[in-house]
């Protein structure tokens, strides 16, 4: 855990951010100073985090807690919170970032790296806001979970993940009808491919990293992009952001007609087929 430099600005707001080391994170981070709130980050890579705070803290005239923590353990989850707690006192956004993609069938995956996806993805999502909530309620703040499309479409070589988002759903759609009242305001945000280290990452067959992204990055929506549409969301206390004319095409096709979809889904995603996963023809 290190604190970077409290420059005292006097901005009273604080955002959470799981899963700052890069992609959304990073960029979130960036907007949330840009905004005045100071920040607290966390993800493993502890060096990625420690640089990105110093540039944050000498761009913007604010305050970085930076901690290195595994989401998908519940106690560093616990831990992070609390040290939050005692560093800033209160919270008031807290962003569900932090997240690991697949590119494997069911038949192939291990259960262990099935898990992995859930644990870090779902469960690390349930104990930031478990331990955040206490908080969040005094400041009738934001709990954010950066979903994904696949949260409302299916997707094949991504069982694990597709069933985090979809379970993420049910978790925070719960939490805002019971807190109808408390004033908590709860946002899922599916961005559509934005360009990142996620495919990169994504778990395939036998445990290891995919290493490469199938698709052309240099196409896709920036983290900056998103991270600014997420603040604007949280600004005007939005129920659900779903980004890209396709994302939307997506979610509505697949309420509408689902079997329609199941195609359309299987046939552009045999494109990005490769060593990783074969669809058959
Ligand atoms: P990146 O791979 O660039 O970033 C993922 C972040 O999550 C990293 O900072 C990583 O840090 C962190 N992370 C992963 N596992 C853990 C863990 N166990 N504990 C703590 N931190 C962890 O991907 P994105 O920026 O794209 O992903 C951010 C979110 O956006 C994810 O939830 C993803 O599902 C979602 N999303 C992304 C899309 C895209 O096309 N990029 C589309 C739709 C949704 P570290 O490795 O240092 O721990």
């Amino acid at each position: 855990m290190a604190k970077i430099e409290d420059k005292n600005n006097g901005s009273n707001k604080v955002a959470v951010i799981t899963g700052a080391s890069s992609g959304i994170g990073s960029a979130l981070a960036i907007e949330f100073a840009k905004n005045n709130y100071n920040i607290a980050i966390c993800a493993r890579r502890i060096g990625r985090l420690m640089s990105l705070g110093r540039e944050i803290n000498e761009t913007y005239n604010v305050d970085v807690f930076v901690s290195q923590s595994d989401i998908s353990s519940k106690q560093s989850c616990e831990n992070f919170i609390n040290k939050t707690i005692e560093h800033y006192g209160k919270i008031d956004v807290l962003v569900n970032n932090a997240g690991i993609s697949q590119r494997a069938l069911f038949n192939d995956l291990d259960l262990e790296d099935f898990q992995k996806i859930i644990d870090t993805n779902y469960w690390g999502t349930v104990y930031c806001t478990k331990f955040a909530l206490p908080y969040l309620l005094k400041s009738k703040g934001s709990v954010v979970a950066i979903s994904s499309i696949s949260g409302f479409s299916p997707l094949p070589g991504r069982t694990g993940y597709c069933s985090s988002k979809y379970a993420i759903h049910g978790f925070l759609e719960s939490l805002r009808i019971e807190n109808l009242k408390t004033g908590l305001h709860v946002m899922i945000v599916a961005p559509g491919f934005t360009a990142s280290e996620i495919r990169e990452k994504a778990v395939v067959a036998g445990g290891k990293e995919q290493g490469t992204s199938p698709r052309d990055e240099a196409k896709m929506m920036t983290p900056e992009r998103v991270a600014e549409k997420v603040l604007r969301g949280i600004r005007i206390r939005k129920r659900t952001i779903i980004m890209t004319p396709m994302g939307i095409a997506a979610v509505w096709l697949t309420r509408l007609l689902p079997e329609l979809m199941d195609r359309i889904i299987y046939y552009h995603l045999k494109k990005e087929d490769n060593e990783n996963y074969k669809l058959l023809k």
